[in-house]
């Protein structure tokens, strides 16, 4: 993914001036085959917007998608892209047509890229039993019928159902009670190694993020402020954001080590960022070349990067680091 833009106009009375939410704004990243790569950050700050961009369920405004090779919308049509590739949402309800049995949702897509009903129908009964749902329990059954869990279950079927190879999981297992929760967590990480999967794993709850993913993308006000192996940013987070997401873990209750816990300052509007670095209103390092340049993201590590000017290329220590442990 190279440089990927999506601004929202907002406002809309005749005498405002033309405003617009930067809900992604010029990021760039990749992802590896067979890699679970987690994207962090508080709400608003474009991590759906940019599944939604990857996905094409909307045009970008800006920016390029390369998959396996092939330029997105040029090499590839966005009709195979959306089989390659699927989606699977928090809302388990809302996803699925309530006047469809199980195996007929799950049995929906294939259908229309052209598999024969009884093909179709065999291959839904086969994956619902692979996420765990006795087909002949659950085949007959409607959406409202299930838990919340179970109907999860038959999302990521139907995700299954064109043999995508990269999945995205927006907030996927987070309506799902904790214990749910990790019998789903588990399903996928089976699923990915039996089908060979890659998963783009977004997320608020930081300790299902560190479970489950290989990389992670911390992600501020639509920008990319960090990214890096999962255990190196956790030991050595070099943004003061990520510092400050993982500061706000309370550590006692389990249920509260997300990131709805308050970081210092107000969250800034997204329809007006603030210039330079975007979270210099809230960073205690900030400078003045903090609110005039916006930092550039920099290697610090192996496949480590932070977009911050404190932050020292190579092994060497950041301002705010040293700050830090003192
Ligand atoms: Fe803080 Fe400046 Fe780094 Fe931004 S660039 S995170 S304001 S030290
Ligand atoms: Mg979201």
């Amino acid at each position: 993914v190279k440089g990927l833009t999506k601004h929202f106009p907002v406002g809309g009375a005749l005498f405002e001036k033309k405003r617009v939410v930067r809900a992604v704004d010029g990021i760039s990243f990749d992802i590896a085959k067979g890699e679970t790569v987690g994207v962090v950050g508080e709400s608003g700050c474009g991590k759906s917007t940019t599944a939604r961009l990857l996905m094409h369920l909307m045009p970008p405004d800006s920016g390029e998608m390369i998959y396996d090779g092939q330029k997105v919308g040029r090499d590839l049509p966005l009709r195979e892209l959306r089989r390659r590739m699927q989606m699977v949402f928090q809302d388990s309800y809302a996803s699925l047509n309530p006047r469809l049995t199980i195996e007929d949702s799950v049995a929906f897509g294939p259908k229309v890229h052209g598999v024969r009903d009884a093909d179709a129908r065999r291959l839904s009964r086969e994956l619902l039993a692979k996420v765990g749902l006795n087909p002949q329990t659950f085949a007959n059954r409607y959406p409202h019928e299930l838990s919340g869990g179970q109907r999860q279950r038959v999302n990521i079927a139907r995700a299954l159902a064109l043999s995508p190879r990269l999945v995205l999981l927006d907030e996927a297992v987070s309506a799902l009670d904790k214990s749910v929760e990790a019998q789903v967590l588990n399903l996928l990480n089976d699923l990915k190694a039996e089908f060979g999967l890659t998963y783009l794993f977004i997320s608020h709850d930081l300790n299902v993020v560190r479970y489950i993913s290989d990389r992670v993308l911390v992600m501020y006000l639509g920008e990319v402020v960090e990214i890096g192996p999962v255990e190196e940013l956790w030991n050595n987070p070099r943004h003061p954001y990520t510092r400050a997401l993982f500061a706000a873990m309370p550590t006692l209750d389990p249920d509260r080590r997300t990131m709805e816990a308050p970081i210092a300052g107000d969250p800034p509007n997204p329809i007006d960022p603030p210039p330079g670095c975007r979270f210099h209103t809230r960073c205690p390092f900030a400078e003045d070349v903090c609110s005039a340049r916006s930092p550039a993201l920099v290697t610090v590590g192996a496949g480590h990067g932070a977009a911050c000017h404190m932050a020292i290329p190579g092994s060497g220590h950041s301002r705010a680091q040293g700050a830090l442990a003192a």
